[in-house]
């Protein structure tokens, strides 16, 4: 029996109606709306839609935006100008840089200019740090809302084996800290995979829940699947037609899952959902 889809766009619609009504709230108390300064250097296109979809999320949402576009030659000493602006702005509760910077930026020393109450993003180390040590501030984005959508599909996670295919520190390792967590929605014994791991698929058949956030299309296949897993696709990759696919051999592996996301409509609009809650949670914490 093919699997369930695993509907982002339909859960980020529902979510995205909770935080506006979160932001309503806030603002009729605080008078102020929650604002995100977005930062986008250079021109590449990707980055652009993503920009260009957070912002509309946000307006959606009762959330103030600001675009900071910069040329693809701005030197790290611009950037960081500009972000100790915006650290010290008070209509700003969260900055959102974009990755990736161009070349002659060092994305590490950018990530850690921004003051961590607005790093809404939460990659810089001390939101990862407080994540790491068991009292989380802002969860980073795309792991937190692969979160939300199992669980908001009424995927048990408390004891179940969850296999991570890639170790990034805006996925893969976020998500392992997340879903390990000794708390409610987590729980989980977590196994986190990447390029060296030998025998990838002997551990990911061992996964009640496999996520895979890899970069590389179609890279999971059915025979690594248990039947009736949980599959979730963090990646999104260009093929050279122009079409998107994830990290997952979709259409085999969901003949064998017993349910699955979809990409597009599955994890990424998540992501801007998850912003846009922590956008909203940075200003609850700075005004
Ligand atoms: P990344 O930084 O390139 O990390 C990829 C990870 O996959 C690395 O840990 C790498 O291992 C591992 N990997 C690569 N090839 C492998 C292989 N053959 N076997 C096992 N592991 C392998 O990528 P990322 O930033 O985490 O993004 C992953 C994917 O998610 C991309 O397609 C990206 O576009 C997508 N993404 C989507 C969203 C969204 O909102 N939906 C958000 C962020 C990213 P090593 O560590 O050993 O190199």
């Amino acid at each position: 029996m093919p699997a369930a889809l695993l509907d982002g766009k339909k859960l980020a619609q529902v979510m995205q109606g909770e935080i506006a009504a979160g932001v309503r709230a806030f603002t009729e108390q605080r008078g102020i709306h929650p604002g995100l300064a977005a930062v986008l250097v250079g021109d590449d296109p990707a980055s652009q839609i993503y920009v260009r979809g957070k912002r509309k999320a946000c307006q959606q949402a009762g959330i103030d935006s600001w675009l900071h576009e910069l040329p693809k030659d701005t030197t790290q000493g611009q950037l960081l100008e500009l972000i100790a602006r915006l650290n010290a702005d008070p209509a700003v509760h969260g900055i959102l840089v974009q990755l990736p910077l161009p070349r002659q930026i060092d994305e590490r020393a950018v990530i850690q200019a921004v003051a961590p109450l607005k790093d809404i993003d939460g990659f810089g180390p001390e939101n990862l740090g407080l994540l790491a040590a068991g009292y989380p501030r802002y969860l980073a984005c795309t792991p937190h809302g692969v979160q939300q959508l199992l669980l908001r599909n009424g995927i048990p996670l408390e004891g179940a084996h969850v296999v991570i295919v890639g170790r990034s520190n805006i996925v893969g390792k976020p998500l392992a800290l997340i879903l390990m967590q000794k708390a409610p929605g987590a729980n989980a014994t977590v196994t986190v995979c990447h390029s060296r791991s030998r025998d990838l698929a002997s551990l990911t058949r061992q996964a009640d829940v496999v996520v895979a956030a890899i970069g590389q299309a179609r890279f999971v296949k059915a025979d690594m699947v248990r039947p009736g897993a949980v599959v979730v696709d963090v990646g999104i990759n260009r093929l050279p037609d122009g079409k998107l696919a994830g990290d997952v051999d979709f259409e085999a592996v969901s003949q064998v899952a017993s349910a699955i996301t979809p990409v597009p409509g599955g994890v990424g609009p998540m992501t801007i959902t998850m912003l846009l809650y922590n956008t909203l949670e940075a200003a609850r914490l700075q005004v």
